[in-house]
């Protein structure tokens, strides 16, 4: 099986029926890009900058952010990189930040409500992620966004960092998609809206389930809680997927679902644009979907949110792609 994905890694993710998907990689740092191309991925759908933060005593510098910002834009050639900027807090802590322990980190001061708060740190990035951006095809997205407000306060500040760049003299690129993280139930919720003023979503699957079903993400007694399949957050993402190309926008995916291979046929069918995940689990996601028909996974994927647990939907993703 392994031999016949590798074969895949340069052809085009198309479904059987010929409608194109771009299957994209997560990364953590610039060293996962050798991954990337290894295994064929069409971009990089999330880059979590929050290692360069971690493991360390004090805050990267913003020249020490530009190279690394550079490098995987560069590496990429061309290709389309989504940057999340830093998304610290809940599990993810920094000790030189010195923040007061918390009740329930994953509800509390993390993630873009402390990059509004701590302005310099948020500052520092967006110049650094600016100044890389006419090295290759960089678009940014904001974590934890809960509310239009987050949003629009995000992207004054970066506008303010672009015009005191260019003020100064530096090159920035010309066009750069700002959009956000879908997260947040909330979020989810006012899609419609969101997609007014975004230029794209990328559904966080792994954060969504667990505020969704109010089933902590790393807690083994409640992970009969956490269902990537539930009918509930079926909706969900199907809202999400349905505001953004009402507005003419893309939708993308970067938790851990959009390369679930349950969850893959119910994504096509729901007309998900962009998957990205692990760079291991792209030529396996490209075999999956060259196999399918998107037109009948949209029939799937509409007699999906309309069952009532997700057991149910499993069985009918297993049944409707002959897994079974
Ligand atoms: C997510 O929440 O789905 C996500 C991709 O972000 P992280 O796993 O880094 O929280
Ligand atoms: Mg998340």
């Amino acid at each position: 099986q392994k031999a016949e994905w590798a074969k895949l890694v340069n052809e085009p993710t198309v479904s059987k029926d010929g409608e194109h998907v771009e299957l994209a990689a997560n990364i953590g740092t610039p060293k996962d890009l050798e991954g990337v191309k290894n295994h064929g991925g069409e971009g990089v759908g999330l880059y979590r900058t929050e290692f360069l933060y971690m493991g360390r005593d004090e805050l990267p510098s913003e020249d020490e952010q530009y190279e690394a910002y550079k490098a995987v834009l560069e590496g990429m050639e061309g290709k389309p990189v989504v940057v999340r900027t830093l998304d610290i807090g809940g599990d993810k802590e920094l000790p030189y930040l010195n923040l007061p322990k918390e009740m329930n980190p994953f509800l509390g001061y993390r993630a873009i409500r402390l990059c509004l708060d701590e302005q310099d740190i948020f500052r520092t990035q967006l110049r650094a992620l600016l100044k890389a951006s006419p090295f290759g095809n960089l678009k940014i997205m904001f974590p934890m966004i809960s509310n239009l407000q987050e949003f629009r306060e995000a992207k004054a500040i970066l506008e303010e960092e672009k015009k005191a760049l260019l003020e100064n003299g530096t090159t920035v690129a010309d066009h750069i998609e700002v959009g956000i993280m879908v997260e947040i139930p909330s979020t989810a919720v006012m899609a419609d809206v969101f997609a007014k003023e975004v230029d794209f979503f990328s559904i966080g699957t792994n954060d969504l389930i667990q505020y969704t079903m109010a089933a902590d993400r790393m807690n083994e007694r409640v992970s009969y809680l956490y269902q990537p399949y539930n009918p509930a957050i079926l909706r969900l993402v199907k809202m999400v997927i349905d505001a953004a190309h009402k507005e003419g926008k893309w939708a993308g995916m970067c938790g851990e679902m959009a390369g679930d291979e349950i969850a893959v046929p119910i994504l096509l069918g729901l007309g998900l644009d962009e998957f990205s995940m692990s760079a291991t689990s792209i030529l396996k996601a490209r075999s999956q979907i060259r196999q399918l028909n998107r037109a009948e996974m949209k029939e799937l994927a509409e007699q999906a949110l309309q069952l009532d647990t997700n057991d149910a939907v499993i069985s009918a993703v297993k049944k409707a792609t002959s897994m079974e």
